[in-house]
């Protein structure tokens, strides 16, 4: 049992405070509970799944095990509980991880926001039923806190003709900088860095009819409710995996006016607030996942390791094990759940 120097109080002392409940490693599923930490602390996601009407209507397997463990971490009374079910619900649609390695916290989360959006999809609540039809049908509490647009200007560097299109996003992966330490802003100004494409990657210009040297700019033109960030550790240093272990410097806010589209409207709002950490120490094979989540009850910061759940002073919230970060637009509120 360690004993980190921060350590406020830890939780196993037989009660439990609402959504604040470790999660037993059922054998290498570390990045399963981090991931499931995270979800269970976003407010808006918990309110909207635990709503008497959703949990009616979610006779989808996806949904209906996720609520089940909602349920369980934000109205039971145990400090810790078993996802056994959400394992092996997940086991059975994304068999990619169906086995007892390590596996990608980042993907993990990816598989499963989709697996959870195209389940609610299929079951959409009573009062949107008319709109399924048109293009309100496509969107889920998923896609509506998730999902952020990328834009992209291209410019011809031949004839300078220009094109716009765009692209929605989960999780931004971003580069981290070869320094041993750099801040999140200078990863996100890496990401929307302007580049040019050179040799096989230029592209196709309409007016010129051939490949040409092309500068493309990025721009973030549609900020999603919830942002999550993925620092891109691991890669490949010829035939090796390596992991980058840059301290990648982060605070409670986060500023994204320098990366937002011209079009975007009222930029004052897109100061964003850390909620949640998905810590990874080791290498890519060795390796733990935890999780840093903060209490919307209490506004305290909590460490989710498996089963064992720590509360931890703000400042230890900053490490070098950062590999993703979870952000909301607006702060969250003490959730409005029934039964709490
Ligand atoms: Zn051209």
């Amino acid at each position: 049992m360690r004993n980190k120097a921060g350590v406020l109080r830890r939780g196993f002392t037989g009660c439990s405070r609402p959504g604040v409940c470790g999660l037993d490693n059922s054998g290498n599923s570390c990045y399963l509970n981090a991931v499931l930490q995270c979800l269970c602390s976003t407010v808006p996601l918990v309110e909207h799944l635990l709503n008497k009407d959703t949990r009616k209507e979610s006779k989808c397997r996806v949904a209906e095990v996720f609520v089940r463990l909602l349920e369980e971490m934000w109205l039971g009374r145990s400090p810790s509980c078993a996802p056994v079910e959400a394992r092996s619900v997940l086991c059975s649609i994304l068999p990619q991880f169906n086995n007892y390695s390590q596996q990608d916290a980042q993907e993990l989360l990816l598989s499963l926001l989709n697996a959870l959006h195209d389940d609610l999809k299929k079951h959409p609540r009573s009062g949107q039923k008319q709109s399924c039809a048109t293009d309100a049908g496509e969107s889920t509490i998923v896609s509506h806190l998730f999902e952020g647009q990328l834009s992209y200007m291209t410019l011809c560097m031949h004839c300078d003709h220009q094109a716009h299109s765009t692209q929605t996003f989960t999780v931004l992966s971003l580069p981290i900088p070869k320094t041993i330490k750099c801040s999140i802003q200078d990863c996100l100004s890496l990401f929307f860095e302007h580049t040019i494409l050179t040799g096989g990657e230029q592209m196709l210009c309409s007016i010129c009819g051939q490949r040409r040297e092309t500068a493309v700019v990025t721009s973030l033109e549609k900020p999603p409710e919830i942002l999550m960030l993925h620092l891109k550790r691991f890669g490949c240093k010829g035939k090796n995996q390596v992991k980058l272990r840059t301290n990648v410097l982060f605070s409670v806010k986060l500023n994204l006016i320098p990366f937002l589209s011209s079009s975007v409207e009222n930029i004052s709002h897109y100061s964003y607030s850390l909620y949640a950490v998905v810590n990874h120490t080791g290498n890519l094979n060795m390796g733990h996942y935890t999780a840093l989540c903060r209490s919307a009850l209490t506004g305290t910061w909590h460490c989710f390791d498996d089963s064992a759940v720590m509360e931890v002073h703000d400042s230890h919230v900053q490490s070098p094990n950062a590999y993703m970060l979870m952000y909301s637009r607006k702060p969250f509120q003490k959730p409005k759940i029934n039964g709490l």
